[in-house]
Parts: structure tokens; C-alpha cells; sequence
């Protein structure tokens, strides 16, 4: 399969084994390796291929094979770790923090009371104003 690179991409370097790592799972559209700045014990990355950047980027098909590659990984973080909790997190642009920009999944095993900042107080909405942003989102659907 043939998949667009950057040659200055980090994961694009790993995809090509010029830079080592510590290799989970690979097929043809994905690979999985653990994050060297591990957020928690097991923390693992599910990494297209293909050097695409976000979400909105990427081909469908091609985000498809990377949930089922965290599915996967998040599946063996579970029976090798048995964490309190796990997240799968996404990032898409510099504002959502994303450092990388080759889209990957985030597999994160949770410890009790580890004080991650992935989580938010629930706070009600405001209806009509949650319902003026349903309407924008919903013509924008395609
Ligand atoms: P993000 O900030 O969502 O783009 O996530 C990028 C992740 O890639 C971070 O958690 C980094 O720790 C991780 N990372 C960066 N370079 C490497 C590398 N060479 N091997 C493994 N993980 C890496
Ligand atoms: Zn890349």
C-alpha cells in the first residue's frame, strides 16, 4: 500500500524504521508502539501509516484501521495491565495540544486518583445555546 510520507515527520520515520521503537502491532495501514513519554504506565500510541495530520484529513477508511488498532492495543493494555480505567484520545491541532502531526489514537491506562487533565467538570449547558451549535454542526454534516 502505498501511503503519503513526510520526510520530517517522527512517525513517519518510525512507519519507515529509521527511528526504532517499541513495536506492538503492525499491518498495512497501521502500526501501535508505546509513547516514550508514558502519561501512565502502558501508555500506547495506535499510529496511521500515512502522514496525515487530523481527523479531517485523514480517509475514512484509513481512521477506520486505526481505531481497530487501539481497539486492539486497548484490548491487550486490558488484559496485561487490568487498569482502574482507559481513555483513547485524539488530538487535532496545536490548540488541542497535539505535538505530532501524523494522526494517532492515544491508548491510556488510567490509576486510581493519577490526576490526568483529560477529564471536566460536568457543567449543564445552556440549552438554546447548545441548540444554536447543534444547528451550525448539522448543516455542516455531510
Ligand atoms: P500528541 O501530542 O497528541 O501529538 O502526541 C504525540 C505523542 O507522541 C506524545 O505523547 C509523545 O510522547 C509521543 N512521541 C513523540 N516521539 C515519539 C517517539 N519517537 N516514540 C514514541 N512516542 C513518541
Ligand atoms: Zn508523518
Amino acid at each position: 500500500m502505498n501511503h503519503p510520507t513526510d520526510s520530517n515527520c517522527i512517525f513517519c520515520k518510525i512507519v519507515a524504521g529509521q527511528i526504532p521503537c517499541l513495536k506492538l502491532f503492525e499491518d498495512e495501514a497501521t502500526i501501535a508502539f508505546m509513547d516514550i513519554n508514558p502519561a501512565n504506565p502502558g501508555h500506547a500510541l495506535a499510529v496511521a501509516k500515512g502522514h496525515y495530520a487530523t481527523v479531517d484529513a485523514i480517509p475514512p477508511d484509513m481512521l477506520g484501521a486505526v481505531a481497530q488498532t487501539a481497539q486492539r492495543v486497548a484490548r491487550a493494555v486490558t488484559k496485561a495491565m487490568n487498569p482502574f480505567g482507559l481513555n483513547l484520545l485524539q488530538a487535532n491541532g496545536e490548540g488541542a495540544a497535539q505535538s505530532v502531526p501524523h494522526l494517532h489514537i492515544h491508548v491510556m491506562p488510567r490509576q486510581r486518583n493519577d490526576n490526568l487533565l483529560l477529564n471536566w467538570q460536568a457543567v449543564p449547558g445552556d440549552r438554546a445555546a447548545i441548540e444554536a451549535v447543534y444547528n451550525r454542526i448539522k448543516a455542516a454534516m455531510s
